[in-house]
């Protein structure tokens, strides 16, 4: 298990030399999970024979960097002839008989898929307390959630179960998780990485992301993932350069935008102790901090929760009982097994939105919430746009506060929702989103520092990451490196 606490691109080098093979690897990841999972919960599904031959045949793919190295992917991402349940019951049996996108890339990089890690359910959630399988808890205190929805994802890579992971991100959903967990996260531009088999949830804001030990293996991740894809309408067709080899660690001269709205009132003081100290490095590695404001922080969270839960009832029609998914038993018409599948194949949290989503999208209330949101939207877009003229990134906590305790927040969803406070602008505006472990709390819960570029600047985000991380030790600390 010694093996694992090595990043994805050290893995990789090994392999490379043949001192190690993928099949050592791919098995030191099924005896990790033999050992941990059963307390962790990180996953819904293994695909042990798949990943071992995928291990064995790994030498014929293309070589790259992470050639060999296995990698685990979120439940809501489509695997061929592997189970996709989105950690629902109305999925629980699905098997895609096709690919995602991402999939097929991480395959022809001759990357093993160790299984399918647990989530909220249809990625709806910040703490993957939601998913039919189960509650996921977070390794560096099994009393707490990991965060969510790609709880996990972050909490498999945290607690040594997997290398490297693929999550999805609709308002925080890599980040948030990777900042409970102590580990890295990145939230790639919208139209990057394909969407082509992420079952979706709000399709205007999904996007696959890489969560790993460093920001050097998110990069080498992006590398195999990112790119135009015709299957996905929203794939925008840019040149990706190498965002491994743009890894140059080189800050100065940068200015780094501090909002003064994210460091207020309801941010836990060891939140913002921690991220403004992260800012400070920045300062002494060369950057210029330039205090900057968001006027439209008040804002962002009705204007998510009405766009995404508009897209969800419409997206999640699709689950009626008669194509695919769960269908109830004992039915005598045709409404009944509409109402009853759906009814007994959701979850609560999803049933929730999925009526308020219908709601806002209805006749008479429409123009009130769904268009206003609209409107909204473009103000964030533009006064970001605004902010990114004069600033290089941005520089705030990924949510308020540290890690929560198991059951918290199921009782009490506003403070869930207002935790996305500082994730969900990102996606509305359709950015690039890093999170960074920036210190501990004083009870030893990771905090994450999230970084926000502008459009399209997703390599010189990642610089960005790359550069405190060389800096500086913590990421190696939480990860048990140091
Ligand atoms: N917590 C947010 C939500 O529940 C974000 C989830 C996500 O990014 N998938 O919608």
């Amino acid at each position: 298990m010694e093996l694992l606490k090595h990043t994805a691109l050290e893995l990789g080098a090994m392999i490379a030399k043949g001192e190690i093979s993928s099949a050592d690897v791919t098995d030191a990841v099924f005896a990790a999970i033999e050992a941990k999972d059963k307390d962790v919960n990180a996953y819904i599904g293994l695909s042990e024979e798949l990943a071992m031959s995928q291990a064995s045949a790994s030498d014929a793919a293309a070589d790259g960097p992470l050639k060999g190295v296995p990698i685990a992917v979120k439940d809501n991402i489509c695997t061929k002839g592997v189970k996709t349940t989105c950690a629902s019951k109305m999925l629980a049996d699905f098997v895609p008989p096709f690919d995602a996108t991402v999939v097929e890339k991480l395959k022809a990089a001759g990357m093993p898929i160790v299984g399918k890690v647990n989530m909220d359910e249809f990625a709806m959630g910040s703490t993957s307390e939601t998913s039919y399988f189960g509650a996921v808890k977070n390794p560096h205190d099994l009393t707490r959630v990991p965060g969510g929805s790609s709880g996990g994802a972050a909490a498999t890579v945290a607690a040594g179960e997997a290398v490297c992971a693929l999550g999805s991100d609709t308002g925080g959903s890599i980040r948030q998780p990777a900042s409970y967990c102590g580990v890295t996260g990145f939230k790639p531009t919208y139209g990057y990485v394909s969407r082509y088999g992420l079952v979706a949830y709000a399709s205007s804001l999904d996007q696959i992301g890489p969560i790993a030990k460093d920001v050097a293996d998110c990069a080498a991740i992006m590398d195999v993932i990112a790119g135009h894809d015709g299957r996905d309408s929203t794939s925008l067709n840019v040149g990706h350069k190498s965002y491994l080899a743009s890894l140059k660690g080189d800050v100065k001269g940068k200015t780094i935008g501090v909002p003064e709205e994210c460091f207020g009132d309801g941010v836990d003081e060891d939140v913002k102790r921690a991220v403004l100290e992260c800012a400070k490095t920045y300062e002494s590695l060369g950057a210029r901090l330039l205090p900057v404001k968001l006027d439209f922080m008040q804002s962002v969270i009705p204007t998510y929760y009405i766009i995404a839960t508009a897209e969800a009832s419409s997206n999640l029609s699709r689950y009626d009982g008669v194509k695919y998914g769960f269908r109830a038993d004992k039915i005598n018409s045709v409404d009944d097994l509409y109402a009853e599948s759906r009814s007994q194949g959701f979850g609560a949290e999803v049933k929730m939105r999925i009526l308020l989503g219908a709601f806002v999208l209805s006749s008479g209330y429409y123009d009130a919430y769904y268009k206003k949101a609209l409107n909204v939207r473009d103000r964030i877009i533009a006064e970001f746009g605004e902010v990114f003229g004069r600033c290089d990134a941005l520089i705030c906590p990924v949510a308020p506060s540290t890690a929560p305790k198991l059951g918290a927040s199921l009782s009490d969803s506003m403070s869930m929702y207002l935790s996305d406070i500082f994730t969900v602008p990102v996606n509305l505006a359709g950015l690039p989103g890093l999170s960074l472990p920036c210190g501990v709390d004083r009870g030893g819960m990771p905090i994450g520092a999230q970084l926000i570029g502008a459009r399209g600047t997703d390599a010189a985000l990642l610089d960005l990451g790359f550069a405190y991380q060389q800096a500086t030790n913590i990421h190696r600390a939480l990860a048990g490196r140091a």
